[in-house]
This record gives C-alpha cells, structure tokens and sequence, in this order.
C-alpha cells in the first residue's frame, strides 16, 4: 500500500474525526474546554503543512511553523470550519475569500520577512494572512476596504491575542504613507497594473508580493526595490479577487 494512499485515509479519518467533534462539542468559540476538538484541529493543520506546503517546495521553517501554529479555523465562517485546512480557498463574506493555504505559505515565503520588519498587509479580510505575519515580523499594518470585514479582523485578531497587527479601513491602491518605508508589502486582491503607491511605500531591498492582471488571468509577481528602481520577478499563476479601484483610479 502506498504512502500517499495511508496518508490520505489518515486525512480522511482525520476529517471525520474533527467533523465529529465540532458537532457534538459544546463549546464554540474558545476553545477553551475543547481541547479535543483544538487538539484535532492541531493535527489537521500539521497535516495540511506537510501535505499541501512543504509537499509542493515551501521550506522556511519560520514559516512553516507559523502556518503550523496560526488557527485558521478561527479566521472561517462558523459553517465552515470543518473544511478549514483543506486545500482550497473559502469564502468570508462579502463575496471575498481566504486564500489557500499553500498560496498564503508561498507569498509569505516569498516576502522573505525578518523579525524586526514593519510589513503591509493589502487586503485584511479575514486577518488570517496578518495573523500569519505577526508571527514572522515586528509589526503588520493591514488594510481592508470593507468597514464589516476590517471590524471581524480585529475581533478575531483580538481573540487569538494578536497585538502587533493594526487594522485599517481604507483604499489599498494607495498603500499606508504613514507607516512607509515598508520592509515588505503583501497584497492578497489583483489589481490589472501595480499600484505606484505600493512601489513608492517599499525600502530599498523590500518585496512587494502581488497577483497582478484582470479577473480570470493572473500571475504572481515579486517587485524588488534596489538602490537603482524596481526588479520584477513572476511565479506562477493565480486567481485573487479583483483589488477594487479607489476613487482615483476609477
Ligand atoms: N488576506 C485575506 C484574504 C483577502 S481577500 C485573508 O487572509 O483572509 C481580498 C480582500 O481584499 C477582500 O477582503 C477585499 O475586500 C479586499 N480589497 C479589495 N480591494 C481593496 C482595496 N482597494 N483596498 C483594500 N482592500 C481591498
């Protein structure tokens, strides 16, 4: 019997034994009192490490070990949480999603972030990506242009006692001026050209991760800042939501 074949009938049993603790567990929310249920969402998270980032070539072990600790099933809608560390994407509300696992692993990665880095996260929605970066670095600033997302964020952020990651609402076209330079900026919605504010806001020697195109056909790219301008970079394809436009781009 194959390995792959063992390891996926122990994700399926895996799944059902998480499916059968949500269901009759009485606590929701805390966790707290739970820990049956936490302890199996623990394994289903290192499990998604191993099968789904490090299978497909992610190895910072600081990264690593944050997409190992952060509780994703925290940052899903209730209904959800089940399919929390699956290999997809899922949706928050307001027609926007949460990335999937690998690809938050791999733009993280590809951030390259340092302890005592000051980061911008575009794109909040559901705070999982900062709270995955609040690990990584010193301090995160997040944007998100939906008032009702940006305020769960920092609820959940608040929860899970995340206090280096500060929560904005606003337009990310335009980036953060008042935190810039940025070590690194992140953004998690596709915009059809790299916004000038971002490229702006990036120290010398930052990367800016960012899935650029239109609504269907996007790829990956990595812009450097060097001494002399900008060097891009591509990796692979993506899909993101669109980042929408803000009043000057419109
Ligand atoms: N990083 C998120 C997923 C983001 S989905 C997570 O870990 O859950 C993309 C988010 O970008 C959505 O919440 C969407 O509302 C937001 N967004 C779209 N256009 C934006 C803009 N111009 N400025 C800031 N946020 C924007």
């Amino acid at each position: 019997m194959s390995s792959e074949l063992s390891t996926l009938a122990a994700a399926v049993l895996l799944a059902l034994f998480a499916g059968a603790g949500s269901k009759g567990g009485g606590s929701s929310s805390s966790g707290d009192g739970a820990g049956g249920e936490e302890a199996a969402f623990a394994e289903a998270r290192a499990r998604m490490v191993e099968t789904q980032i490090v299978a497909r070539g992610v190895r910072d072990p600081r990264v690593l070990d944050a997409m190992r600790a952060v509780p994703r099933h925290r940052f899903v809608p209730e209904h959800l949480r089940d399919a929390a560390y699956d290999d997809s994407p899922l949706p928050i509300d307001f027609g926007q999603t949460i990335s999937q696992p690998y690809i938050v692993a791999a733009m993280t990665e590809a951030l390259r972030p340092a302890p005592g880095d000051v980061v911008l996260d575009v794109g909040t929605g559901s705070g999982y990506q900062a709270a995955v970066l609040a690990r990584l670095v010193k301090r995160v600033i997040s944007i998100e242009i939906l008032a009702p997302l940006a305020e769960r964020a920092r609820a959940t952020l608040a929860e899970l006692g995340v206090d280096n990651v500060e929560v904005r609402v606003g337009d990310g076209w335009q980036g953060v001026p008042a935190g810039a330079p940025y070590a690194g900026i992140l953004v998690a919605a596709a915009p059809d050209v790299v916004p000038p504010a971002l490229l702006e806001q990036l120290a010398v020697g930052a990367r800016l991760v960012i899935p650029v195109g239109d609504s269907y056909d996007q790829e990956l790219r990595i812009v450097t800042r060097t001494a002399r301008g900008y060097e891009t970079e591509t990796l692979f394809g993506v899909r993101f939501v669109p980042l929408v436009p803000g009043e000057d781009e419109r």
